[in-house]
């Protein structure tokens, strides 16, 4: 086969020595590695430490891994069927040993027919009197003594197929250490410009490879890894804020003037006035969008922050400019709320504001799209309906996405193609990014903070109790109700257990009516699957003050305002995410009286659950709780991350490794200000190399 230098990476995985087409359609399938250069980064998750081994007598703890020299003395294959197995008895001269195979049992066996000394690892658990230990890893000794193997063999995620197949352990090991045997330097050249290299003394990209697959030593094995990480975060960089610098060069509206839409409401419908924070958001908008340049900012600001007039005053720019605007959100619920927040706010300003979701349908629908098209609708608001091929503006100059977390970069990027240059774009989120994210799903666009809550807010009190407590804690609410506050009681709904959710929602109305009784309590109940108009009757007679409870499902999270709640108490708080927990705290606390926030659980909750509590009990910040949050979860967990592929790293981790993303996005950035487009001969490698991914569209776009 002749293969060209520069293209070995490329090599189907097939044509490696040892695989073949059985094998590597396995390899292929289990692993997802096609070709050579995926299996060399295919990184070994731990080693085996062959420095250290121990007798059979000194083994103490079950469950520990260890390493031991022995013998097997006798072995036979016992059980039928799925307890089919290959049971030998391994000796040293302190005691005795079972290992067991479930499978691969042909291979093993003949492994283990030609006698011999082995050197075994694995993990040691006890079974009617013996130790045993299941699948070991096993290396034939024979005459050589255990120094002269490698230190640190290395260990590789591998799937219980491949170990079934006897394509895992060693046999993986050996393919890996067969590519690596015939590669030189010049199939892995350096793709890293050196001076970056040099200035920050990474390890060669050929060496790192083959120190992370085969260390000689413990040192060698940390620079790889670093040189690695450095790698991979580098280049997810460079075409994190080569998307920032493309949006840059991206021709936009020029919204020209500030004029009547935005004046009049501004002066005299505006309920209260602006924090320094949203003015500061403002001018950024307004500058932003009179550069020639289309906007493309992310504006982070805690629950209740008071990110929706903002919203509402850009869009009434745009107007102002001959412009119409949509503002997306991701659920029908947050997006009704918003159409009928704005259209209060609007009601004696002739402004046409529409609605449209996957719910608009028939005549309704044909409606809305044909006055969209024609521009009688100026400001649309709507689920992601309103990415949706058919739905055409006639001149659509501002896109708001509220709530973006649970919005991914390709859908944000659905909305450029609405125009003919694309609109200018701003997209909210009321999670504050941990610095990661902020660097990862949002690295590419411009920040925006609003740090300042309105004025008046008070801190709240957050206590988590067992349900054994409910008494206790229903007293408490009805000593604040019969202050004359108001409160939430919210249950939890989680889509796949829905029916049940609902039967809990009910179960739990009636035990709250049992502990404030109707003659003297009134209780409002709100949830999605009410009709709009039941759910925005109940809703109302709430924020009138007519019903003390409002007993409802997450359909609160978001959006709700009613200064006079001071309690909000939250059932089965551990089936809540932490960001969700944030958000409906964030719903009381906003007026003068002091406000509490109760989580309820059942007394058993898991580790994480409990201290997902203890984060809500002893954090305010929503800042603190989103960190808090991607380290309990994984970033994978994360909306938005997954969508970045920055969950798809492979070595580096978002969480340990935020000093090193912060690194190498300063490298990236200053490498792009000086050349752009890669263009210089110490980038060409790079460039090459970038050209060559799956992502290659960043490139190919701009050049
Ligand atoms: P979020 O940022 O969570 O979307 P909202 O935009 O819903 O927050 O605002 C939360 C509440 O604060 C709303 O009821 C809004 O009317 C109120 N609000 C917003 N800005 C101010 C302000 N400058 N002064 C007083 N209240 C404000
Ligand atoms: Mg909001």
């Amino acid at each position: 086969m002749m293969v060209n230098q520069h293209d070995i990476l490329q090599t189907p995985i097939e044509y490696l020595k040892g695989v073949g087409p059985l094998r590597g359609q396995l390899l292929r399938k289990e692993l997802n590695l096609n070709t050579f250069g995926d299996m060399l980064y295919h990184f070994p998750f731990r080693y085996m430490d062959r420095s250290s081994y121990i007798k059979i007598n000194q083994i103490q703890e079950e469950g520990a891994y260890v390493q031991i020299i022995g013998r097997i003395t006798f072995f036979e294959i016992v059980g039928v069927g799925r307890s089919r197995r290959l049971v030998a008895t391994f000796k040293d001269d302190t005691g005795l040993l079972e290992l067991v195979w479930f499978q691969a049992i042909n291979s093993i066996e003949k492994v283990v027919e030609q006698g011999g000394n082995f050197l075994v690892y694995g993990k040691v658990q006890k079974f009617g009197g013996y130790w045993n230990m299941t699948h070991p890893e096993m290396d034939k000794l024979d005459s050589v003594t255990p120094e002269a193997l490698p230190a640190y063999q290395p260990v590789y995620p591998s799937t219980e197929k491949l170990r079934a197949k006897g394509l895992a352990g060693r046999t993986y090991v050996k393919l890996v250490h067969n590519l690596i045997q015939q590669l030189s330097e010049r199939d892995l050249l350096e793709i890293i410009p050196e001076p970056i290299v040099l200035h920050h003394q990474l390890m060669g990209r050929f060496q790192a490879i083959c120190h992370i697959h085969f260390p000689k030593h413990e040192r060698d094995m940390q620079r790889a890894v670093h040189r690695l990480k450095f790698e991979e975060l580098f280049i997810h960089q460079i075409g994190i804020c080569k998307l920032k610098l493309n949006h840059r060069k991206q021709a936009g509206f020029y919204f020209q003037k500030v004029g009547e839409y935005f004046n009049t409401f501004y002066k005299e419908k505006l309920p209260f006035e602006l924090t320094g924070d949203q003015k500061k958001v403002l001018k950024e908008i307004r500058v932003d969008t009179q550069t020639g340049v289309q906007m493309n900012r992310l504006l982070q600001g805690d629950v209740g922050s008071g990110k929706t007039i903002v919203a509402l005053l850009s869009m009434l720019l745009a107007l102002d400019n001959g412009f119409q605007a949509c503002m997306m959100a991701p659920t029908e619920i947050l997006a009704q709320q918003h159409f009928a927040g704005i259209k209060e706010l609007l009601k004696d300003i002739p402004v046409v504001v529409a609605y449209l979701s996957g719910s608009t349908k028939g005549k309704d629908r044909k409606d809305t799209l044909q006055l969209l098209a024609n521009g009688t609708i100026q400001i649309i608001v709507g689920t992601h309906a309103l990415i949706e091929e058919k739905v055409i503006f006639k001149n659509l100059g501002l896109s708001i996405i509220d709530e973006q977390h649970r919005f991914g970069v390709a859908q944000r990027a659905k909305l450029w193609d609405k125009n003919t240059l694309p609109p200018h774009m701003l997209v909210m989120t009321a999670t504050p990014i941990p610095r990661t994210l902020a660097m990862t799903a949002y690295g590419d666009l411009d920040v925006s903070v609003i740090a300042e809550l309105p004025p008046g807010r008070k801190p709240i009190s957050t206590v988590h109790r067992p349900e054994i407590y409910r008494a206790k804690v229903m007293e408490f609410m009805r000593h604040e109700i019969d202050q004359g506050r108001q409160a939430y009681i919210v249950y939890p709904l989680i889509e796949e257990s829905e029916k049940l959710d609902y039967e809990n929602l009910y179960a739990g109305f009636e035990q709250v009516k049992q502990y404030f009784p109707p003659h003297k309590y009134n209780i409002a109940m709100v949830h999605g699957k009410q009709a709009q108009s039941e759910r925005e009757h109940n809703m109302q007679g709430f924020i009138k003050g007519e019903a003390h409870i409002m007993v409802a499902t997450t359909v609160i999270e978001v959006g709700v305002n009613v200064p006079n709640a001071s309690v909000m108490l939250i059932e089965s708080a551990e089936r809540f995410g932490l960001s969700q927990l944030h958000q409906l705290r964030g719903r009381v606390g906003r007026g003068a009286d002091k406000s509490y926030c109760i989580l309820l659980t059942t007394p058993k909750i898991s580790a994480t659950g409990k201290e997902r509590m203890l984060t809500m009990v002893n954090e305010s910040s929503g800042f603190a709780i989103a960190e808090k949050d991607l380290e309990l979860r994984g970033p994978g967990e994360i909306d938005g991350t997954r969508q970045s592929g920055a969950a798809e790293l492979k070595i580096a981790d978002l969480i340990q490794d935020v000093g090193l993303m912060e690194i190498t996005r300063n490298a990236a950035i200053a490498l792009l200000q000086r050349d752009p487009d890669l263009q210089e001969n110490e980038q060409m490698l790079l460039r090459k190399f970038l050209m060559g991914r799956k992502d290659k569209e960043i490139w190919s776009r701009i050049s």
